[in-house]
């Protein structure tokens, strides 16, 4: 919902829908709609709407707010439209994922524990496939094996309104050389993250989400964003003035 929102606590009912919600998209691929989610708590469509609302502004998903079906766009890692970021389960397709980033901490979900997961992504200047294999978290392999993630949104510009501009700025590139390339096709400078750099920077989400029920809210604030980036190795001094 927006930057620098101060403390708070999820409900019982956001704490509830919340692990409806990672359960049906892992056992389905795809998001519930209201009366899924109704069903399986109990939940008014007034109830399930706040619920929503409240995990949006904890930045665990993403609805068009606009909607009256309060329309549910992510539940982190997932994507409800077709991503950047596709999920491979067993070989097949299971799921959209939000962005190179995210897709970093999908492997980690409890439902794929012991699974090695496929994500197959493609360079963002010019189509290439990447594609990138991981279990319980960790990177097993990457093709190429040269392929990084570019971010060319600031840390300052995310979840203005949401984290759907963040989440789209998130890209595999081939190289550096193809990263030079997409800078100049977008018009936008970026920071590049090695696939390890990212799984560090997930980690943290990824320890706890599903994991723990209990997970408090996320929040987007730019200063802390940008000092992690930094302990990670990140070379950020595109975005300072
Ligand atoms: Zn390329």
């Amino acid at each position: 919902m927006a930057q620098n929102v101060p403390n708070f606590s999820f409900s019982e009912n956001a704490i509830k829908v919340r692990q409806f919600l990672y359960e049906f998209w892992c056992a389905n691929g795809a998001g519930p709609n209201l009366r899924d989610t109704h069903e399986a708590t109990g939940l008014s469509r007034r109830d399930i709407m706040q619920a929503y609302r409240e995990l949006d502004l904890g930045v665990m998903i993403v609805i068009d707010q606009d909607t009256e079906s309060v329309n549910l766009l992510k539940c982190m890692p997932f994507s409800a439209f077709p991503s950047q970021v596709k999920l491979f389960i067993h070989g097949k397709f299971h799921s959209y994922l939000g962005c190179a980033m995210e897709a970093m901490a999908a492997s980690k979900m409890p439902p794929f524990a012991g699974i090695e997961v496929r994500l197959e992504s493609y360079c963002s200047c010019c189509l290439a496939p990447v594609s990138v294999t991981m279990k319980d978290g960790a990177l097993a392999a990457a093709n190429p094996g040269s392929a990084l993630i570019h971010v060319s949104l600031s840390p300052w510009y995310w979840n203005t309104t949401n984290v759907m501009k963040m989440c789209d700025s998130m890209n595999y590139m081939i190289d550096p050389s193809h990263a030079e390339r997409y800078e100049r096709q977008s018009g936008r400078r970026g920071a590049v993250f090695t696939l390890q750099q990212a799984i560090n920077f997930v980690a943290r989400g990824t320890s706890q989400r599903m994991w723990d029920p209990h997970r408090v809210p996320d929040f987007i604030r730019p200063e802390e964003v940008l000092d992690g980036f930094k302990m990670l190795g990140v070379d950020t001094s595109v975005w300072e003035r």
